[in-house]
């Protein structure tokens, strides 16, 4: 077997090449990065009046920690995927959801419930191999750094119910697929991507009112300045806003952020509790890890009654929240949230379009080790992750690249509503809380950055006005 054998060959070898070769491409990128993190020990003049040296430092030993774990997450990842793929192991997956099926004999869609079987092992397994990692990631490496606000228990339950949430909407959505696929003849490609659109639109519905609180406590953010500021700024540029929340993530996380949801005139906006300044959690009876509140003392002697305070954080005062809210406002504002529907539709039309080109191919099953049955869901699996793959590099760059636009374009657009300073003073601060790295190597930033490094933004904010 190789590269020069039969066409199956051909492909499984080429598959396998492409993705070693976007790996080590990923890998240089994060080496040069890295380089950066260890090289860069003190603070740019240029950056001087905005970050002290020991919040550099602190960011600085944060990053690197980061960039250390994800080559050993890479690496291992990479290695699982081709393993997986050399050892046979999605027809060995396939054979046992199928051995699975008939002893415990599920109705008369026999494939369908094959499919079922193998998606439920499939993610099960990508779970369970996946956990060694997330925990190493939150306990020792956010947990050494001041992030972490999570229990092992509290992470694992956690886990437990994200699993079951996806299975809950993954299995009837796919076989409601796979059906479609099966009746729709010859144009199955449209009704196809029509029900991923009607999903994924009622999925958006709901989820920020019936998912989302499965996992996070909402609050509605109190009567108050802040609450009427947000209001008029909204009125002011006739943004539906109909609801205001506030979302405990400091529960899980102490990184900060700010985000819009809701169709139409149904808009809402949620506020990370760990943006705002002066905002403490009105219930406080939820986990709590006994013992180990008083080991960081020293981060916060004053004896206010706020739970367990890691990092020297200060969030932002309500004009930067005002400003932090007028960039999220300017994204809609612009048109940014459609133009991204509309993109990723016509993508998901495309692909759709393609994979009914390819599914009768029969090499491509082969390839995969599918030597006599064609089976709809691995079709799904080998062309959308597999044979797309190059496609789905290229489009996932151009999408960063487009998205560092829309942030300019946001941060104008705050700039425009003449909260400019407050934005640069939220932008530093933010920067600060979350332990950004100010200085990024130019090719991994373009790659890899959705977001403009803070010097750009903050450099754009000040120079002279665009367009
Ligand atoms: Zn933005």
């Amino acid at each position: 077997r190789g590269l020069w054998g039969p066409i199956e060959d051909k492909i499984f070898y080429a598959v396998l090449v492409f993705s070693w070769t976007v790996y080590i491409w990923e890998a240089y990128l994060a080496y040069r990065q890295r380089k950066i993190y260890s090289a860069t020990m003190h603070v740019p003049t240029e950056l001087g009046k905005i970050m002290d040296s020991e919040t550099f430092e602190k960011s600085r030993l944060y990053q690197l920690d980061k960039s250390n774990f994800g080559f050993w997450s890479g690496l291992y990842s990479e290695a699982e995927g081709t393993l997986i793929l050399l050892l046979g192991g999605i027809p060995f997956l396939w054979k046992v959801s199928g051995i699975l099926t008939a002893r415990f004999g599920f109705g008369a869609e026999y494939e369908i419930s094959q499919s079922l079987v193998f998606l439920m092992l499939a993610t099960l397994f990508s779970a369970l191999t996946g956990l060694p990692w997330s925990l190493y990631s939150t306990f020792v490496i956010e947990e050494k750094h001041g992030f972490n606000q999570q229990t092992v228990g509290f992470f694992l339950k956690d886990a437990l119910k994200k699993f079951a949430v996806t299975q809950c909407i993954l299995l009837p959505v796919t076989s409601l697929l796979l059906y479609i696929i099966k009746i729709g003849g010859d144009y199955f490609f449209i009704y196809a991507w029509l029900f991923t659109l009607v999903v994924s639109l009622i999925l958006v519905t709901i989820y920020a009112d019936y998912i989302a609180p499965l996992f996070d406590k909402f609050t509605p953010l109190p009567d108050g300045e802040l609450k009427s500021a947000i209001e008029s700024m909204s009125k002011s540029i006739y943004f539906p806003l109909t609801k205001i929340y506030v979302v405990e993530g400091s529960k899980r996380s102490s990184h900060s952020n700010a985000y819009f949801y809701g169709f139409f005139k149904n808009k809402r906006i949620v506020l990370f509790d760990t943006l705002l300044e002066d905002y403490s959690p009105l219930n406080k009876s939820g986990e709590k890890e006994p013992g180990t509140g008083e080991e960081n003392e020293a981060a916060g002697n004053e004896s206010k009654s706020k739970p367990k305070v890691r990092n020297k954080k200060q969030g932002c005062s309500n004009p930067e929240v005002l400003a932090v809210l007028g960039h999220e406002l300017g994204h809609w504002k612009l048109g940014h949230t459609v133009k991204n529907i509309v993109i990723s539709q016509m993508n998901s039309f495309l692909c759709f379009f393609l994979f009914a080109v390819l599914i009768g191919r029969k090499e491509l099953f082969i390839a995969f080790g599918f030597h006599d049955t064609q089976p709809t869901l691995i079709g799904l699996m080998i062309i959308f992750q597999f044979i797309f793959s190059p496609y789905n590099e290229l489009l996932s760059f151009c999408l960063t690249v487009l998205s560092r636009r829309f942030e300019f374009q946001a941060d104008a657009f705050a700039r425009n509503m003449g909260r400019s300073s407050e934005l640069y003073s939220a932008l530093i601060k933010l920067n600060k809380d979350n332990l950004g790295f100010p200085v990024a190597d130019w090719l991994f930033s373009m790659w890899h950055y959705s977001h403009p490094p803070l010097l750009e933004r903050l450099r754009a904010l000040t120079g002279p006005k665009q367009d």
